[in-house]
């Protein structure tokens, strides 16, 4: 399979994301894809909802680089325990280009399991835990800039609605499937994975 990067304002990414019950052959080789796309857009996280997945699943190297860093594959993550708060500037492979500032809490406790089921449990801060909360709030259909202040979202906002041309045009040509042909996609991985 050949997985894509899908982009704002793609209905997928407003999808909430169901939790995922097997992981099988597929399922890695997805997250090995989700991989190879993070790094070859120069990201350093992405969300299966980025790539018209409905399940609970990110993939995250904070180094962004291949090889350097820590590299998670988190299935079913759950954040609890925030504490502090921390303004800090966020992108997004689904709105490439676009940039804000963002506030979040500064630690959080991440857990949830590994391609092998083990589990993880860990306390993270800076950078990593802007990162993983970044990508469970995709899981969620949540976007960077839903979490923006009125005055940053104009700043951005003839950037948002560039995106929505081009999205309406690849609509018009066929290029990207109609909501329901989108609804009935989701709804086959669900009931594979979730
Ligand atoms: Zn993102």
């Amino acid at each position: 399979m050949s997985l894509s990067i899908v982009h704002y304002p793609h209905p997928t990414l407003q999808h909430r994301s169901r939790p995922i019950v097997r992981v099988d052959a597929k399922l890695r080789e997805m997250a090995a894809e989700m991989i190879e796309l993070m790094y070859e857009n120069e990201g350093v996280g992405l969300a299966a909802n980025q790539v018209d997945l409905p399940i609970r699943m990110f993939v995250a190297n904070e180094s962004g680089e291949r090889g350097e860093g820590e590299e998670w594959v988190v299935i079913n993550p759950v954040i609890d325990r925030p504490k502090g708060n921390e303004s800090g500037q966020e992108g997004c492979l689904s709105v490439p280009g676009i940039y804000s500032q963002v506030k979040r809490p500064k630690t959080v406790r991440l857990q949830g399991y590994d391609l092998k089921g083990n589990e993880i449990n860990v306390q993270l801060d800076g950078f990593l835990a802007r990162v993983v909360q970044h990508e469970v709030d995709h899981l969620d259909g949540v976007m960077f800039f839903d979490r923006i202040g009125e005055e940053s979202r104009r700043e951005i906002e003839g950037a948002l609605a560039e995106f929505e041309t081009t999205f309406a045009s690849l609509r018009n040509t066929g290029s990207i499937p109609d909501d329901a042909e989108l609804a009935r996609r989701l709804a086959k991985w669900e009931e594979a994975y979730t």
